[in-house]
């Protein structure tokens, strides 16, 4: 695979105001992203996992421009997009598209799936008027639709042929890059399977570039190649998806690998790590030091008092943990 940069986020912070009282005063900061860089290379799938409130989908909502960054930057085929506005915004979300966790709230209900899958293609000219109703057939079929689903409304379709239209409707903008934030959590796991098996092949026959935002560790192995586990804003460790499971690096992703339930009995005298206590602490008052040392089963005393710096510990393996100094 090509390892030629597509999306560079370096630095990127969101921090959201908290305001209080009769005049609305700013009194606090969430920090939702506190300094995070990653790059994601053309043709691949990068996941970003971790538990709610981490952070991963304001990452998502930064990169499609759904809300500022506060500082650093978002580079998009080598282009700063952080702060564009107006038509050279529009290019970009054009070839930026999302898919979201909840397709039914994601679809318009009073609309067909015609018109939903219509609309961006008459907006945008991206078909001439009379063959629309051609694109949207060729788009179902690659979706694994029936054509008859074009007459249906999101009421009368399930959760899994739902998310397929959403699917259709972002490709129909003929994307580089989706950002798929929690695009299977919603669904039972049998149509789990079916769309991440949609997703996989739609990403090699269109050559597409995936941002998965999700929860659940076994879906982001099978699907990404490489991965980022977020803590409160901050990256915690990120590798090749094979390294990151097969030889965590940071205590947080092992606990997060520990809480997986494991089919497999005999493989339970490998699992030593002790269980995730406690509660993610607040954004706005985030711990100094290490941010996961209040819940770290292998906390020093250094941890309390020093950021422990994101650094290689091998090649193409980085992650923030004082345990890894040399
Ligand atoms: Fe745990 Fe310290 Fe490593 Fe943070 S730096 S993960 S508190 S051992």
């Amino acid at each position: 695979m090509t390892q030629e940069p597509l999306l560079q986020i370096q630095n990127l912070h969101v921090r959201f105001p908290v305001r209080a009282g009769l005049l609305q005063r700013t009194v606090a900061e969430v920090k939702a992203v506190n300094g995070v860089s990653f790059v994601v290379n053309k043709g691949e799938a990068f996941g970003i996992v971790g538990e709610s409130g981490c952070g991963k989908t304001t990452i998502a909502r930064a990169v499609l421009r759904l809300v500022d960054a506060t500082e650093g930057s978002i580079l998009y085929n080598g282009d700063d997009v952080t702060a564009v506005k107006g038509q050279q915004l529009a290019t970009f979300r054009k070839k930026v598209q999302a898919i979201f966790q909840d397709p039914f709230s994601s679809l318009n209900p009073r609309k067909t799936t015609k018109d939903i899958i219509g609309e961006p293609l008459r907006v945008h000219r991206l078909v001439n008027g009379n063959d629309v109703n051609n694109r949207i057939k060729d788009l179902l079929e690659l979706c694994e639709l029936p054509a008859r689903f074009a007459e249906l409304y999101p009421h009368e379709m399930s959760g899994g042929q739902r998310q397929r239209v959403g699917i259709a409707r972002a490709l129909a903008m003929e994307p580089e890059m989706i950002v798929c934030d929690e695009a299977v959590s919603a669904l039972d796991v049998s149509i789990q399977a079916q769309i991440i098996n949609l997703l996989e092949r739609l990403r090699k026959e269109l050559s597409l570039t995936y941002i998965f935002i999700g929860h659940d560790l076994s879906v982001v192995r099978h699907l990404c190649n490489r991965v980022a586990v977020m803590y409160l804003g901050r990256v915690m460790e990120t590798a090749g998806a094979d390294s990151i499971f097969k030889n965590p690096g940071h205590p947080y992703t092992s606990a997060l690998l520990d809480a997986v339930p494991n089919p497999d009995p005999e493989d339970e005298a490998g699992r030593h790590i002790e269980p995730l206590q406690g509660e993610v602490p607040s954004p706005s008052n985030p711990p100094q030091g290490c941010v996961f040392h209040t819940r770290c089963p292998q906390v020093m005393d250094k941890c309390c008092q020093s950021v422990p710096p994101l650094e290689n510990i091998n090649p193409n393996h980085a992650a923030a943990c004082w345990l890894n100094e040399a």
